[in-house]
């Protein structure tokens, strides 16, 4: 069976993209079953540069083929912030909570109509040779004044789609995962590992 390791300890990314996978038959693993993976600093301008940079790093340290994602939300009315520093935008020892109340703090004047955001994904594939290719997704919505729902991780609950009125907390997983940046990269990836497996014999 076909094997792809996931640069990443984030729980919802592991958990969304093994389900976006489980069709294809591709075993997805991640750096929590890596015994002592190299710290990556996340250092790029750029969700590429950094999905870039993750997938290189594992991919060189184990010998495997690798995925690095890295993703983040741009809110319109704060120029595009937090971004690449959406995981510590409320500093080093963020945490979901504090950073969806420190986005909630910086939107608490801003109204309903200036709202406007997406969430990104950048997706990166490299093997032992270094990176192959990197793709990416989008996803628009409005950030909401009050947290809504449990679902999802980050700021789900207070991310909303405007076409169902309801939050990435409040829709079941199955519905994100149609329409989410993650699901948008994802489909682009697997169309470039079909591509590189077929010209490999991985
Ligand atoms: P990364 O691990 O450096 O790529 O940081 C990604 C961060 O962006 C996460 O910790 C979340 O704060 C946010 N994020 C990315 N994708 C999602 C999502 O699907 N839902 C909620 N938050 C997300």
């Amino acid at each position: 069976m076909n094997q792809l390791l996931i640069a990443t300890k984030n729980k919802g990314k592991v958990h969304e993209i093994a389900d976006l996978l489980s069709p294809t038959g591709i075993k997805v693993i991640s750096l929590f079953d890596i015994p002592n993976p190299p710290e990556i600093i996340e250092d790029g301008l750029t969700f590429r540069a950094n999905a870039a940079k993750k997938a290189v790093t594992i991919a060189l340290y184990t010998g495997c083929l690798v995925m690095g994602e890295d993703s983040g939300l741009e809110v319109d009315a704060l120029g595009g912030r937090p971004g690449v520093y959406s995981a510590r935008y409320s500093g080093d020892h963020a945490t979901d909570q504090t950073n969806n109340a420190l986005l909630l703090k910086e939107l608490a004047h801003v109204p309903p109509e200036k709202r406007t955001a997406r969430y990104r994904c950048a997706m990166a594939l490299a093997d032992k040779t270094g990176c192959i290719d990197v793709v990416e997704g989008a996803c628009e919505g409005v950030m909401i004044d009050t947290p809504r729902g449990t679902n999802g991780f980050g700021y789900d609950p207070l991310f909303m789609i405007p076409a169902h009125q309801k939050t990435f907390g409040e829709l079941p997983l199955h519905v994100k995962q149609t329409m989410s940046h993650r699901a948008e990269a994802l489909r682009k990836f697997l169309k470039l590992l079909e591509k590189y497996l077929a010209a490999s014999k991985w």
